[in-house]
C-alpha cells in the first residue's frame, strides 16, 4: 500500500495551524484544484487528496486522533463515542455544498441567481420532547457568508466593476462546430457566476464569491404540541447569497418519532393499560404516567367496564399550539382474566353465576383435566395466530 501523504503537508499548513488557516488553505488549494476547474490529468486526484486532508483536520476528533495515533478513526480504526449526526437531518453533505461552491451554481434561469437558496433539513423528536418543547442543536454544511471579507467577496482595498467578459450580462455564447454546422449555446458565465460583476482584487479564501462553505451549528426552538411534518424556518441559515445577497432560510421538517406506550391523534394521546378482572368488575382509580416528565394522572375506572373499553381523561394530552390548553389522555382498558385459578376459586364462581342466572360451564365442557393441570396444549397452539 502506498503510504499516505502527510494531511498537514497536503494543505501547506504547520500542525499547530487554527481551524481558520485550515480552512482558508484548503479553500485556495481546492479552488484552483477542482475538477470543473483544473483540467490537469492528476487535477483530481490532488482534488480529492486536499479533500481528504480537509475532512479530517477541520473535524476536531479526527485531527486529534490524527495527530495522536496517525489515523482518523483513533488507535484501531474505531471512530470511538462520536456522536453521528447524519442521522437527524438529511440531503444536504459538503459534496453538495462543494460542488454548487466550486461549480458556480445553477446553469439555467435567465437571471443570474445571486440571492441564497433554502435549505431543508428533517428534525428528530421524541414525543416527549414534543410534548414538553425543547431546543435542539442540528448541524448542517451550508454556504455561509465568507469570515474573511465579511460576504463582501473583495480583498481590502478591491473594488466591485462591471465584469468584462460578459460585458454585465452574466451569459456567455460559445460557438461549436458540429457536423451539423455551427452551434451556439449559451452559459453562465464562469468569470462573474452569472452575476455579471467582477472583482479587481477578490478575497482569497472565497474567490471572490462572498462565500465560503461551512460545518454549521444552530439552535432550533421546538414549540410545544409541534406536529410531524410541521416545518419551522430558521430564518437567514440557509444557502448564503453571492457577495452578501440575501441568504436563503433553512427549513427545519420536525419528525414525531413515538414510542411504544403512546399513540397520537391530533393532540389526543391513547395509551393502553391493564386491569384485572375484579378491577374491571369493581371498579378502581389508575395511576397513569402522562407524557410530561413526572406527570402523574388518576384515572377512574368504573365498576363494571368492559375490555377495550375508553376511558378519556381531558386536560392530559399534548400541548395545543398557540394556547394553553392540552388535548386528552384516552386510557384503552386491557382487561386481564386470571387464568390460574383453583378449582374451588371456580367453583365459588359458578355459585356466584348460578345465583346470577347466568350460564354455568359445566366441568364437562372444560373436560376437568384444564381445572388441574394448567393444560397448555390449547392455549399455545392459539396462540401463534396473534403473533406479529
Ligand atoms: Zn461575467
Ligand atoms: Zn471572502
Amino acid at each position: 500500500m502506498e503510504a499516505k501523504a502527510d494531511y498537514y503537508e497536503v494543505l501547506g499548513v504547520s500542525r499547530d495551524a487554527d481551524a481558520r488557516t485550515i480552512k482558508r488553505a484548503f479553500l485556495k488549494k481546492a479552488r484552483t484544484l477542482h475538477p470543473d476547474v483544473n483540467k490537469a490529468p492528476d487535477a483530481e486526484e490532488k482534488f480529492k487528496e486536499v479533500n481528504e486532508a480537509y475532512s479530517v483536520l477541520s473535524d476536531e476528533r479526527k485531527r486529534a486522533n490524527y495527530d495522536r495515533y496517525g489515523d482518523p478513526d483513533g488507535p484501531s480504526g474505531f471512530g470511538g463515542g462520536g456522536v453521528d449526526v447524519s442521522d437527524i437531518f438529511g440531503g444536504f453533505g459538503m459534496d453538495d455544498i462543494f460542488s454548487s461552491f466550486f461549480g458556480g451554481g445553477a446553469a439555467s434561469g435567465r437571471a443570474a441567481r445571486t440571492a441564497g437558496r433554502d435549505m431543508g433539513i428533517t428534525l428528530r423528536v421524541t414525543l416527549a420532547e414534543a410534548a414538553a418543547g425543547c431546543t435542539k442543536t442540528v448541524a448542517y454544511d451550508r454556504l455561509a457568508p465568507c469570515d474573511d471579507c465579511n460576504g463582501s467577496g473583495c480583498a481590502e482595498g478591491g473594488h466591485v466593476t462591471t465584469c468584462s467578459r460578459c460585458h454585465g450580462t452574466g451569459r456567455v455564447v460559445t460557438v461549436q462546430q458540429t457536423i451539423l454546422g455551427q452551434m451556439q449555446t449559451q452559459s453562465e458565465c464562469p468569470v462573474c457566476h452569472g452575476t455579471g460583476h467582477s472583482i479587481d482584487h477578490p478575497c482569497e479564501t472565497c474567490g471572490g464569491q462572498g462565500r465560503t462553505p461551512n460545518h454549521e451549528t444552530v439552535k432550533v426552538d421546538i414549540p410545544a404540541g409541534v406536529h410531524s411534518g410541521q416545518s419551522l424556518k430558521v430564518e437567514g441559515f440557509g444557502e448564503a447569497g453571492i457577495r452578501g445577497d440575501r441568504s436563503g432560510d433553512l427549513i427545519v421538517r420536525v419528525e414525531v418519532v413515538e414510542g411504544e406506550r403512546f399513540q397520537r391523534e391530533g393532540d389526543d394521546l391513547y395509551c393502553m393499560e391493564d386491569v384485572t378482572a375484579l378491577e374491571a368488575m369493581c371498579g378502581c382509580t389508575l395511576d397513569v404516567e402522562g407524557v410530561m416528565a413526572d406527570e402523574h394522572v388518576s384515572v377512574c375506572v368504573p365498576a363494571g367496564s368492559q375490555n377495550a373499553q375508553h376511558i378519556e381523561v381531558e386536560g392530559y394530552g399534548m400541548p395545543r399550539q398557540g394556547s394553553h390548553a392540552r388535548g386528552k389522555l384516552v386510557v384503552v382498558l386491557n382487561v386481564v382474566v386470571p387464568g390460574d385459578l383453583s378449582s374451588a376459586d371456580l367453583e365459588t364462581i359458578r355459585v356466584i353465576a348460578a345465583a346470577r342466572g347466568e350460564r354455568v360451564p359445566g366441568e364437562a365442557a372444560d373436560s376437568g383435566e384444564d381445572l388441574f393441570g394448567h393444560r397448555h396444549g390449547r392455549a399455545a397452539s392459539a396462540k401463534p395466530k396473534h403473533r406479529k
